[in-house]
Parts: structure tokens; C-alpha cells; sequence
């Protein structure tokens, strides 16, 4: 797994989504790259924060804080 499939995964595995298969990759990549630990504490805590807004429901699918987030690591780690 690269850190790009990485970071199309976090919202799964937060969610619970993934696969045995796809959770153990997963973790195998975030035990060896701590970039991506970073920027897994990055979401959660983005969602963490969602997650007391009143309007969260609403805007869930469509998270601009998130995009603009898992953008910004995409750009990050093209370099
Ligand atoms: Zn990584």
C-alpha cells in the first residue's frame, strides 16, 4: 500500500468499512510511515470536530474542511 492508497482509505477506516484484508495492509503501512499516522490523527480529529457541529449530518459526503485536508497531504507527499 502507498501513502496515496493510504489516504483514499482513512475515511473507510474510520468508518469501519474496510476489509480484513484492506484494514491489515492498512495498519502494516501505518506502523511503517509515520506521515500517514499524522495525517490519519488529522482526519480523525476533523471528524471529531464535525462531529459536534449541529450540521454535520447535513454536510456529510460533502466536507469541505476534509477535502481541502486530504488535498493538502495529496499535494504534501507528491512534493
Ligand atoms: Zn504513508
Amino acid at each position: 500500500m502507498t501513502c496515496r492508497d493510504l489516504v483514499e482509505l482513512v475515511t473507510d477506516y474510520l468508518d469501519d468499512a474496510l476489509s480484513p484484508e484492506e484494514r491489515a495492509r492498512f495498519e502494516e503501512h501505518l506502523d511503517m510511515c509515520e506521515g500517514c499516522r499524522e495525517h490519519l490523527d488529522q482526519v480523525r480529529t476533523t471528524l471529531a470536530v464535525l462531529d459536534v457541529m449541529p450540521e454535520t449530518d447535513a454536510a456529510r459526503g460533502d466536507v469541505p474542511g476534509l477535502d481541502a485536508l486530504l488535498d493538502a497531504f495529496r499535494d504534501f507527499r507528491r512534493g
